[in-house]
């Protein structure tokens, strides 16, 4: 298992915020102190503008280096252009290491699945996986597929692959719920699994799979997965039910398509996010 990441990612923050540095500081320790996941680490350099403007407007790049706020969730910090682009280039990086054969794991802020072409909110500035998910058809891949299991709605993500040809969209989330979309399917390529507040789990892992069932038969040569773990039982922000061992499960099963697969740390909020992050990568290596 390579792990992307890179320490920059902690030096931003709004006090009380729940995306905190802490939730990278905590897993990196986890991850480093035990012993049976083998793991290699690696940085990856920023996403340059060719690869961002294929998901977002020049006036949304030029925006991040000004000093105001883009909503009540969402702060500038005067490293946030940055920041966004390494969590960018991490991507992009994960998705090439998942081609070369190798599994990999970018485990990195800000996280992106709710940043639009032209609008940076929930927490996110650049669309992370979108970008990767562009570059790989840029770069010779005929099919890509996005798999969101985030308890939000992949907005952004659905915003930038609308339509596009040679990509497919497959979002599980709470609904209704932050960000109020995602209640039904969109465009001819943007698949929404609506679920509603406290699913149990046994159903909620029933509405995975068949999201994966749905994903498998787009063919996909390679997948982009948005892993959040805010659908965790104990998550402050949703009301779901998953615990660590469904996070295991849902990485075997996606161990188990046979495919290139790049994971992509998005939201989870509670001070467990270490141990679900370790029980997926269990499961998806
Ligand atoms: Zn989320």
């Amino acid at each position: 298992m390579k792990i992307i990441t890179d320490e920059n990612c902690l030096s931003y923050r709004q006090p009380g915020h729940p995306e905190r540095p802490e939730r990278i500081s905590m897993t990196l320790e986890l991850l480093r102190k035990q012993k049976d996941l083998s793991k290699t680490w690696t940085k990856a350099s920023f996403a340059d503008d060719t690869a961002i403007l294929r998901a977002h407007t020049p006036a949304h790049l030029a925006r991040l280096s000004v000093a105001e706020d883009f909503d009540a969730d969402t702060a500038w910090f005067p490293n946030i252009a940055d920041r966004a682009r390494a969590s960018a280039g991490a991507a992009i990086e994960a998705m090439h290491i998942a081609r070369r054969g190798e599994s990999v794991f970018s485990l990195m802020r800000p996280p992106g699945h709710h940043a639009t072409r032209h609008q940076a909110m929930g927490f996110c500035y650049l669309s992370n996986i979108a970008i990767a998910a562009l570059e790989a058809l840029a770069t010779g891949v005929k099919r890509v597929a996005v798999y969101d299991f985030d308890v939000h709605h992949g907005n952004g993500t659905e915003a930038v692959l609308l339509n596009q040809p040679g990509a497919a969209f497959f979002s599980i989330h709470q609904y209704p719920c932050y960000p109020g979309t995602g209640g039904r399917n969109t465009g001819d390529n943007c698949f929404n699994y609506p679920v509603p507040p406290q699913t149990p789990r046994k159903e909620y892992r029933h509405i995975l799979k068949s999201a994966l069932d749905h994903l498998k038969d787009f063919k996909p040569e390679v997948v982009g997965v948005s892993a959040g773990f805010d659908a965790y039982a104990r998550d402050p922000l949703a009301q779901e039910t998953l615990e660590a061992e469904d996070y295991h499960w849902l990485g075997e099963q996606l161990r188990n398509l046979g495919l290139p697969i790049f994971s992509v740390l998005e939201g989870g909020y509670s001070d467990d996010l270490p141990e679900l992050i370790l029980a997926y990568l269990r499961g998806v290596t």
